[in-house]
């Protein structure tokens, strides 16, 4: 924080005290800031009414606050599904969505402009990485979909969206402390879920923090060889490497892993495929979404018909109990699963 302008909107309230004694102002200052930014979500520092306009004048030489701007918002007709197509100043623009379910309303939130890992099935991966967002930007983003939802609160977050969130670790571990602390958004970290295409030593430094947020897993494929076909990272990180950090995660987190397993006809939907899953499943004692495939332009797979998704689910649940049948959200606006984000089970 020392070399660099700092992001108001990235700073733990620890972060924003030592600011405010830095410029010789009481303490309780710090929390007034943490109010205006998290809780009333302002976009800059002139909307902070109570503070003394030399503070503010300070405060606007000394660090930066975050911003974006809404360019388009698309409401789903067939749900409640809304997705926001969000714009940084340098350009970068990113798509975060609110999910809505009754009580629930769920942000699912991008960590990356783009995407370095190159899915076979996935619109983001297509984009190819153009850049990390920084933790006032992924803070900004979770802001942008509470004033859309307000006076509703968004109580749950999902990290799936565009990028890999385990691949901008640090960003991401400074927002989820944000938004899940008293003084910033108060979102429980039992209502979070990361989830991953597999990067296993950030599964396990993700189990070490000591929070008791939800994993889950991008699986897709039950064998090495048609995983490190779909997803190149399985390459780098094999299932097997794969499945011990998994476990490791259960253990010591003590949360039950999700495994995303999105159905492509003729590819990994066999009934042999679903037994191999079942084995997997039962072994990490994990539940199991299974998404039928939202086609996207230009990528050559499609989902299977309604007999082969349910012969696979009832394959699936004689060894794994918990199985979800996702009917992927939003579909008519590109907001489902592999175009850009799913909705996993978070209680
Ligand atoms: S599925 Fe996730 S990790 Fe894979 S390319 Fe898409 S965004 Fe990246």
């Amino acid at each position: 924080m020392k070399d660099h302008i700092p992001d108001l909107k990235g700073m733990l309230l620890s972060e924003l005290e030592e600011l405010i004694a830095e410029l010789g102002q009481p303490r309780y200052r710090a929390d007034q800031m943490a109010g205006w930014l998290f809780s009333k979500g302002v976009q800059d520092v002139s909307e902070m009414k109570n503070l003394p306009n030399e503070l503010k004048a300070a405060l606007d030489s000394k660090a930066t606050t975050a911003r974006s701007k809404v360019v388009r918002a698309e409401r789903s007709a067939i749900d409640d599904t809304e997705k926001l197509l969000l714009e940084y100043p340098d350009g970068a623009r990113i798509e975060a969505v609110i999910l809505t379910d009754d009580e629930r309303h769920t942000g699912c939130i991008s960590t990356q402009v783009g995407c370095r890992f190159g899915c076979r099935f996935c619109a983001t991966g297509a984009m190819g990485f153009k850049r990390n967002l920084t933790p006032g930007e992924i803070v900004e983003q979770i802001l942008q979909l509470q004033r859309r939802l307000s006076p509703v609160r968004l109580n749950n977050l999902v990290f799936m969206g565009m990028g890999e969130p385990l691949d901008n670790y640090i960003a991401l571990m400074r927002a989820i402390r944000i938004a899940n602390a008293p003084w910033g958004l108060a979102i429980g970290a039992r209502r979070m879920t990361v989830s991953t295409v597999g990067i296993v030593p950030g599964i396990r430094q993700l189990a070490g923090e000591g929070l008791q947020i939800n994993l889950a897993i991008s699986l897709n494929a039950p064998t090495q060889k048609l995983r490190a076909h779909l997803m190149p990272i399985a390459k780098r990180y094999p299932l097997g490497e794969l499945l011990d950090a998994l476990k490791y995660f259960t253990k010591t987190v003590g949360r039950l892993i999700t495994i995303e397993y999105v159905l492509l006809k003729g590819v990994n939907d066999s009934l042999e495929m679903a037994t191999m899953l079942g084995r997997i499943a039962e072994d990490l004692l994990a539940k199991v979404n299974l998404i039928g495939y939202n086609e996207v332009e230009g990528v050559a797979y499609a989902p299977p018909d309604d007999e082969s998704f349910a012969r696979f689910a009832a394959r699936l649940k004689q060894q794994c109990p918990t199985v979800v049948q996702r009917v992927s959200r939003g579909g008519d606006i590109a907001a489902g699963c592999g175009q850009l984000c799913v909705l996993p089970d978070v209680k």
